[in-house]
């Protein structure tokens, strides 16, 4: 294997995207002794990082885990200030990485892949680009994040706003001077949670535009303690090991018990305890049949309803915040730091939108069924196209001129989350069913980025220049992720894991929800197995023709 002979400009590998992914994945091809371009359509790396920058922005998986583990010196070397480390300290130890690694050389920046097509002829990818580069590369790798496409909801007369309009995922690089304004804020996911108690702190005025009440957790933010900080390093391999068998991707696990089957004195001295550690812990640490079982499930959802009430002082305004039209964890709960407290101030208004719908941006502030809220700032807080909106924007086309969009278009079809039937040699890194955003993400990056080297080096080692999984193989997996789905709560609630926050998106579980430790077997077995459910070097399409696929 090698670069593409006869290519404009050729790579081994494009990889998308200068995030998490992207970053490991160059360092992976380098070592593996690949040739390989990157594209970023941001002006740094970082993903997330890099454009995520509202105040109070900062990671919810705790530092020490939220990190690379494949350089055991970085791993040692690098110091976490905070229990959670803020945007620009996450920022800047991507940046540093980059750097370490020596990465940037391979990156472009301020270029955005706009198409991919599979040339069945030259058995390779030919890639554009916005800036006009065509490029050919045998292998197509996608990074380009589950959360990078925001969700901005057409909202009735925004254009005439005479304020900025400001998502949480585009934020300006300058500094945003609110101290004299009064802001708004639409929505109340985790970007809104992390983002209200700062802005209302900084501004004159903060209004609150609410649709559904989210689950809130205490992260419980804290100075690192060097003490447990080199207790990690000095076990870093054993705990990394325990992220990687786990449910979640964090070195702590369920309760394996039922909710129901433990008297109600223990329940909650379990949940008091996780609620008092913090953040994930009392996300992913609670009963095992909590996502299974409504009543169990219940169990949780009551502990945190009754934590509102205690700390938000007007009744009116705690039941509002209530949650009470999802059962826990089937929407993605926020972890907070004084996210409640913040409706106590004076100088905060919380408007329910189920009571009193959006009916128009104004010029000077937005306007709801019943009244007119004047605003200098209006912040959109309002999520992503999740899971496939950055992947399908890329147009890309397989096989047979099938577009991954069409074949898609009644939910994704691919094989272990990893590659789609009629798309040779196009690798999705965290793509949709597989664990991705149902976990802590860097856990499963570094999974999907090992497995695709392994699979490259598999390739060269045995003379072949192309794979793809059989529709079999994906019809397999496809039927297996809903199955699994099935069994949990999720699938019947409204959010963005099932596709519900954008309008027309096929409804489906996107994530892969049997847990992290479960999916890794599953792909170590396929590999072990020499990649069972996949076509190696496949001349001609694969059996039958993938979903989609023109007659
Ligand atoms: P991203 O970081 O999203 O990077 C993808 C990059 O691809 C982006 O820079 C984008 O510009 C680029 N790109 C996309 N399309 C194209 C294209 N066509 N051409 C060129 N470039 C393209 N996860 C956790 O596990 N724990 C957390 O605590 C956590 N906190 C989060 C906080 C916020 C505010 C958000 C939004 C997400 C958070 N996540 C968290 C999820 C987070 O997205 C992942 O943890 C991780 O950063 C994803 O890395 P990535 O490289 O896969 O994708
Ligand atoms: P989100 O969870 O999708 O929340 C979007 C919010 O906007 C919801 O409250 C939604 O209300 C509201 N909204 C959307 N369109 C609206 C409209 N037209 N009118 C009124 N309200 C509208 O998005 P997010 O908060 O950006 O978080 C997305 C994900 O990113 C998180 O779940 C998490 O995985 C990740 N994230 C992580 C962190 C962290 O770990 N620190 C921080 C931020 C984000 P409805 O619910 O009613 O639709």
């Amino acid at each position: 294997m090698s670069a593409v002979r006869g290519a404009d400009d050729g790579v081994d590998a494009v990889v998308v995207g200068a995030g998490f992914a992207g970053l490991y994945m160059l360092y992976k091809l380098r070592e593996l002794g690949l040739s390989a371009r990157g594209y970023e359509a941001g002006s740094g790396v970082g993903g997330t990082w890099y454009w995520n920058r509202y105040p109070g922005a900062r990671c919810d998986s705790e530092s020490v885990y939220y990190s690379y583990s494949f350089s055991e010196e970085l791993q040692q070397e690098w110091e976490w200030s905070e229990r959670y480390a803020s945007q620009p300290e996450i920022l800047h130890y991507l940046e540093h990485v980059a750097d370490r690694f020596d990465l940037r050389r391979d990156i472009r920046f301020d270029t955005r892949v706009v198409a991919a097509t599979f040339d069945e002829g030259g058995s390779c990818w030919s890639v554009r680009t916005d800036t006009g580069v065509q490029v050919r590369a045998r292998f197509l790798i996608s990074a380009v994040g589950c959360l990078s496409t925001p969700n901005v909801p057409a909202l009735p007369g925004v254009e005439n706003f005479r304020g900025p309009v400001l998502h949480t995922g585009r934020w300006p690089h300058e500094p945003v001077e609110v101290t004299s304004c009064r802001v708004g804020v639409l929505g109340t996911g985790s970007s809104g949670v992390q983002s209200i108690p700062l802005l209302a702190e900084q501004a004159e005025h903060l209004t609150v535009f609410q649709r559904t009440p989210n689950y809130s957790v205490p992260a419980r933010n804290a100075p690192s303690d060097p003490v447990q900080s080199a207790d990690v390093k000095a076990n870093y391999d054993a705990i990394r090991e325990r992220c990687r068998r786990s449910l979640g991707g964090f070195p702590f696990d369920v309760d394996p018990r039922s909710a129901l089957s433990v008297s109600p004195e223990e329940r909650e001295a379990l949940y008091r305890g996780l609620w008092d550690e913090g953040g994930m812990r009392f996300v992913f640490g609670g009963f095992a049949d909590v996502l299974t079982d409504r009543t169990a499930n219940d169990v949780a959802a009551d502990f945190v309803r009754a934590r509102i009430g205690e700390v938000v002082r007007e009744g009116a305004t705690a039941e509002v915040l209530t949650p009470r039209d999802h059962p826990f964890g089937t929407r993605r709960p926020a972890l907070d730091t004084r996210y409640y407290e913040t409706y106590n101030r004076d100088d905060v208004t919380l408007v329910d939108l189920h009571r009193t719908p959006v009916e128009e941006v104004t010029a000077g502030g937005l306007r709801t069924s019943d009244t007119e809220y004047p605003l200098d700032v209006l912040v959109l807080a309002t999520g992503f196209d999740a899971m496939t909106g950055s992947l399908l924007a890329m147009n890309i086309v397989g096989r047979d001129g099938v577009e991954l969009r069409k074949k898609w278009s009644d939910g994704p079809r691919n094989h272990l989350g990893l590659m789609s039937a009629g798309f040779p040699n196009l690798f999705t890194i965290t793509g949709p069913l597989s664990p991705s955003v149902f976990s802590n993400m860097p856990t499963c990056i570094e999974q999907h980025v090992d497995w695709i080297g392994d699979c490259l080096e598999h390739l060269r080692r045995n003379g072949h220049d192309l794979i793809e999984p059989t529709v079999e193989a994906e019809d397999g997996w496809v039927e297996h992720a809903a199955r699994v789905a099935a069994r949990t709560l999720l699938g019947a609630v409204d959010s963005w894991w099932t596709g519900a926050n954008v309008p027309g998106k096929p409804r489906v579980v996107y994530p892969y929800v049997a847990g992290v430790g479960t999916y890794r077997k599953a792909c170590d077995a396929a590999a072990a197995r020499g990649y069972d459910g996949f076509v190696l070097n496949p001349s001609a399409p694969v059996r039958r023709r993938p979903q989609g696929a023109p007659a």
